[in-house]
């Protein structure tokens, strides 16, 4: 939150034009999308039930990497993500979270753009 101030404070210091060859450079930096997978990473160990198993003792099994993702109700799921899978799917998340902090930065631009009546 105290990030995003600053952000908005330093773009009400620019010109138009700056902010508008600040708006190219962001666009720029922009990530390949076709692998954008939106979410974040979570390990969870688990119990099987079968009765006797050593997690019946408290020796869980995992950690297992989970993907938690937002639902349209607002809820949230986590979906499994088996081991050979973990790190195309955390350079995806990364890649995700670059390309949302950019598009963020380029809506406060325009925001600010919109504020002065220039948006163009
Ligand atoms: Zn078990």
């Amino acid at each position: 939150m105290m990030s995003e101030h600053k952000i908005e404070v330093a773009l009400s210091e620019l010109s138009s034009r700056q902010l508008r060859a600040r708006r190219r450079r962001t666009l720029g930096r922009l990530p390949d999308l076709e692998g954008y997978l939106a979410g974040s990473l979570v390990e969870q160990r688990r119990r099987c039930g079968k009765a006797g198993c050593r997690c019946s003792r408290g020796e869980l099994h995992g950690p297992y990497v989970y993907l938690s993702v937002g639902k349209a109700t607002g809820r949230r799921a986590l979906v499994y993500v088996p081991e050979t899978l973990a790190d195309a799917v955390r350079a995806r998340v990364a890649l995700s979270a670059d390309a949302q902090r950019l598009l963020a930065e380029i809506s406060a631009i325009n925001l600010e753009l919109l504020g002065r009546r220039e948006l163009e």
